[in-house]
């Protein structure tokens, strides 16, 4: 598996569901992307093709999809909103440490 260094969490929480994160070759599906995510399994894969960076920026993509899938918003074309919030909350998180910090402060 790659990823070993720690790059990616064993687990993401959304919504307070717990998914496992796991890097795995995507075989037949890395034409279509470079990630999954299935709220009804509680996984999240990213392709091991991936580098680091992509690897992040997927996961939080991926993540983006299980939100809309858990809160009933996931349909068929809303592949462009995901990316504009990847993009967003991956500059965000980068940008806004602080605040981030303190959110996850936050009890
Ligand atoms: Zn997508």
């Amino acid at each position: 598996m790659a990823f070993e260094d720690g790059t990616l969490p064993r687990e993401v929480i959304i919504f307070g569901q717990r998914f496992s994160v796991r890097a795995e070759d995507p075989g037949l599906w890395a034409a279509d992307g470079m990630g999954r995510a299935s709220a009804r399994a509680g996984s999240i894969l990213i392709s091991s093709r991936c580098g680091k960076d992509a690897a992040l920026s997927t996961l939080l993509h991926e993540c983006i999809h299980a939100a809309l899938d858990i809160t009933g918003q996931h349909k068929d074309g809303n592949e462009p909103l995901v990316g504009t919030l990847e993009a967003f909350m991956f500059s965000f998180i980068r940008d806004n440490g602080i605040l981030v910090k303190r959110i996850a402060e936050m009890e």
